[in-house]
């Protein structure tokens, strides 16, 4: 079993548009993968996290430029209602 949050969300965005007189709404979390693997959730969104660092160089010297980079971390709760990504 698992939560509807992130899909129950998009719809009420999507309805919120409509009642606002918009039309040919699309809506989505940014952030979702596509899970290849053995997997609870079939697609799932994923937490961008930003991180910076300079390089060490071969003399053990700091390098000049910093570098800015991105990780995607996964849940393992739902962030809305709490519960557990599981595949029970
Ligand atoms: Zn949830």
């Amino acid at each position: 079993m698992r939560c509807k949050c992130f899909e129950d969300l998009e719809q009420k965005v999507k309805e919120k548009c409509t009642k606002a007189n918009m039309t040919d709404i699309e809506c989505g979390f940014k952030h979702k993968a596509l899970v290849m693997t053995e997997s609870p959730y079939n697609s799932l969104v994923m937490l961008p996290m930003e991180f910076s660092y300079r390089l060490i160089k071969k003399d053990g010297s700091k390098g000049k430029n910093t570098r800015t980079e991105t990780v995607s971390i996964a849940p393992t709760y739902c962030t809305f209602c709490g519960e557990k990504i599981s595949k029970e």
